[in-house]
């Protein structure tokens, strides 16, 4: 969001599954209104929406030892939306020495973010 201007905006909420249909307007990026929510989590995903919006991303590294398996990944905590991309190019690219463990750090830190990628799945 830029500086003086004014937002009015749209989202579902992502964080439970009711799925609150949230309209989000303001001009200043620290006094936005949120409406719409059940809970006070749907003011701050809102928010955040507009001015630093992040998704937890899941995907899977591919084959690893002859294609024999591949690695469901996903990130320990929501990732600057505009780095998703390039997180995914570092997740085809990663190399997976087997046994890995449900848990275990793949790429750490991602561009400085504190952002881990972890295994979510345990293959011997
Ligand atoms: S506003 Fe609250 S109740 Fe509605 S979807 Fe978001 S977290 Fe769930």
């Amino acid at each position: 969001m830029k500086a003086g201007s004014s937002v009015n905006k749209q989202r579902i909420c992502i964080v439970c599954p009711a799925g609150c249909r949230l309209t989000i307007s303001g001009s200043n990026p620290d006094k936005l209104t949120v409406t719409g929510g059940k809970c006070k989590r749907g003011v701050t995903y809102g928010c955040s929406e507009i001015t630093d919006p992040r998704r937890t991303v899941t995907a899977v590294v591919p084959g690893c030892e002859l294609n024999a398996c591949s690695v469901p990944v996903k990130t320990d905590r929501p990732l600057p939306r505009a780095l998703i991309d390039k997180l995914l190019a570092a997740i085809y690219l990663t190399q997976v020495e087997l046994p890995v463990y449900s848990g275990d750090i793949l790429l750490e830190n991602f561009y400085g973010t504190q952002v881990n990628v972890v295994a979510t799945r345990t293959i011997k």
